[in-house]
Formats: structure tokens, C-alpha cells, sequence
């Protein structure tokens, strides 16, 4: 750790120690990195006695898969939340816009402490703990609170522990100091297997034909993406309403195995907008949050997203594109 990181975490972890009042926030769309590190740090301020509450813009409920993370209840609506608060703290969330229609409580919060690990960030808070070698904000929360002296029981061990183990992809981006905190997760009583069933493995068995449906118009374009191969799938209103949210995003993970593209891009139809895509990007080889910023998007080089109006093919049109300025890995 830099010494510059670590004063950041002491910083972060004076203003945790003296705040009565906290509203954590994850970026909208929350992940397990984001919902597992806002869930984990707000319990832990839960037991030093402060109120707390943790939100996220959209959509109205958390992922039906994540929501067991929140063993004190401190998921909170939008609506629900009071006008400002005195200390806001936002998870995972490189920038404003990413916190959708909570963006604006940056503005008026008293301060704000801003955990993250985009190398996008844009450093829009009054205190921060940003470090884009930690492979999950959870990591950067887990340092923060063992440098508050919290108790990592179960539950706090348990969001950390979702965080760490998806966004390393089941710890294959996993640095030695990473598995360190990973192995005092699990002294804390986390049971891995439970963890990554519930949130990585189970689905419903209407995922199949999701999935049959949506991988059938899958298509490859070796030449693409500067040759290195384009691999591309489109899951359409009809198959993403068959499924929860958590499936459509779990194409994704299917599309990227394919050896022959070194890009992946899956395109989610907005069900609230249907004109527009939710598009998620992974790559070996190409920056894709390149990619994603010429959009309005953003994420990280080999795994990044963005929004995209138009029609699928004119969505891939200019995707394609894209790939062929973006910049090699
Ligand atoms: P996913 O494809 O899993 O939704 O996102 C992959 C990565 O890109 C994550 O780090 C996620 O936070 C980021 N990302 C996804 N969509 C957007 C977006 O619209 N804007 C920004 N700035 N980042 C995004
Ligand atoms: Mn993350």
C-alpha cells in the first residue's frame, strides 16, 4: 500500500469514527461490490451507534439475489431518504452521474467520503479512499474498517466477501494481499460456497431458455475489433421479461468465454426506455472503458458499460467502431 493510500484510509477512518448519521450509496444497478461494501460499512457503523441508511437510484429494489446481504434492514428507498445528510458516502461509484437520480445529495451533503476503484473517478468528494489496483471496492472497505478497529462479524465479512469474490471473477484477478483479507473473511465465519451459490451460481430454470434464445443470435466477427474478434449477443424485451435482472446480467459471462473474440459485448434493452441499450463490455486485449466513455459510460479497461440509444444494429455499428480507436492492452 502507498503511504499516500494509507493516510487516505486513516482520513476516511477519523471521519467514519466521528459520524452520528451516514447515508452510504452504491451506483445505480448495484452489483455485489457495490451493495456487499455499502451494506458491509453500514452495519459497521450500525454498531458504533450511528444511524444509518443505504440506498442506490435505480431501480426501486435491490437484486433479489443480494438482498439477504442486508441483515439490519438498512436498505432505503430514495423517496425515503432525508433531504441531507451530514456524512454521505458513496461505494463503487466513479463519478455523480453514476449514482443516477441521487446524484445531487453530493451537492448538499455536510461531506462526503467517496470508496472506489475506477481508474475514472473524478474525485467529487470532500475525502477519498480511490486506489484502481484494489480489484473490488469491498477491499478498500475491508481496509477502512479494520483501521477503524471494527469487529468483522459475519454479516460485515459476508458483503465484503461478495464484493471481493465477484469482481475478481472467483478470485482469478486476485493479488496475495487480496486472498489475505479474503482468508480473514472466512475466520469470520463466511461460508464461500453459500455465497457464491447464491449470488453466482443459482438461477431459475427460466435462465435456460433465456439463454437458448439469446445465445441462438449470438454472432462472432473475427475481423473486428482491430481483428483481434468481435462476439456480440442482443437480449430483447421479450427474453429479458422472462428472466430477473440478475440473469440478463449474467449473459455476459457466458458471451466473454469465447476464445476467438478478445471483446464481448452484451446488449441489455432498457425495460423502462425500450429505445435505448444497457450495454456491458468485457475484453482481453482492447480498452473497452475507452470504448464505454465514448458513450457517456465508463468502467474498467477489460470490463466496462455504457448506454447507447438506437437500434440494435445501429447500437453495433457504433460499438464496431469504437473498438477499432480504441487503445490496445
Ligand atoms: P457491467 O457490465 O457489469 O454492468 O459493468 C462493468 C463495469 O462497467 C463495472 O465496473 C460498472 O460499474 C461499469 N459500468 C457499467 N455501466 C456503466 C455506465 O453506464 N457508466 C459508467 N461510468 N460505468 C459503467
Ligand atoms: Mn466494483
Amino acid at each position: 500500500m502507498t503511504p499516500t493510500l494509507a493516510q487516505d484510509i486513516r482520513d476516511a477512518a477519523a471521519l467514519l469514527a466521528s459520524a452520528t448519521d451516514v447515508t452510504v450509496l452504491g451506483h445505480v444497478r448495484p452489483d455485489a461490490d457495490a451493495l456487499g461494501s455499502a451494506l458491509a460499512l453500514g452495519r459497521a457503523l450500525l454498531q458504533r451507534g450511528a444511524k444509518v441508511r443505504v440506498s442506490f437510484g435505480e431501480p426501486d429494489e435491490a437484486p433479489e439475489t443480494l438482498r439477504w446481504l442486508d441483515e439490519d434492514g438498512l436498505l432505503t428507498h430514495p423517496d425515503d431518504l432525508p433531504d441531507t445528510e451530514a456524512l454521505l458516502v458513496c461505494v463503487d461509484t466513479p463519478t455523480p452521474k453514476r449514482l443516477g437520480r441521487l446524484a445531487g445529495r453530493v451537492e448538499l451533503a455536510g461531506a462526503v467520503l467517496v470508496i472506489d476503484h475506477h481508474a475514472t473517478n473524478t474525485f467529487y468528494g470532500t475525502c477519498h479512499v480511490v486506489d484502481e489496483r484494489a480489484e473490488a471496492s469491498a477491499i478498500l472497505v475491508g481496509r477502512v474498517l479494520e483501521e477503524l478497529g471494527a469487529e468483522l462479524d459475519e454479516p460485515i465479512a459476508r458483503g465484503l466477501y461478495a464484493g471481493i469474490v465477484t469482481d475478481t471473477s472467483g478470485f482469478r484477478r486476485a493479488s496475495p494481499e487480496t486472498h489475505r483479507m479474503a482468508a480473514r473473511l472466512l475466520e469470520a465465519g463466511v461460508d464461500p460456497e453459500a455465497v457464491v451459490r447464491r449470488i453466482v451460481d443459482e438461477r431459475p430454470y427460466a435462465w435456460l431458455p433465456m439463454l437458448s434464445s439469446v445465445l441462438r443470435e449470438a454472432q462472432l466477427e473475427p475481423a473486428a475489433a482491430q481483428g483481434r474478434g468481435f462476439v456480440h449477443a442482443v437480449v430483447r424485451e421479450e427474453a429479458a421479461r422472462t428472466v430477473r435482472g440478475e440473469e440478463v446480467e449474467s449473459v455476459v459471462d457466458v458471451v466473454r468465454s469465447v476464445r476467438e473474440a478478445a471483446v464481448a459485448a452484451v446488449l441489455k434493452q432498457d425495460l423502462a426506455h425500450l429505445g435505448q441499450w444497457q450495454i456491458s463490455l468485457r475484453s482481453r486485449g482492447i480498452d473497452v472503458s475507452a470504448v464505454a466513455a465514448e458513450f457517456g459510460g465508463g468502467g474498467h479497461r477489460q470490463a466496462a458499460g455504457c448506454t447507447i440509444a438506437g437500434t440494435a444494429e445501429e447500437v453495433l455499428a457504433g460499438l464496431r467502431e469504437a473498438l477499432e480507436r480504441a487503445p490496445l492492452l
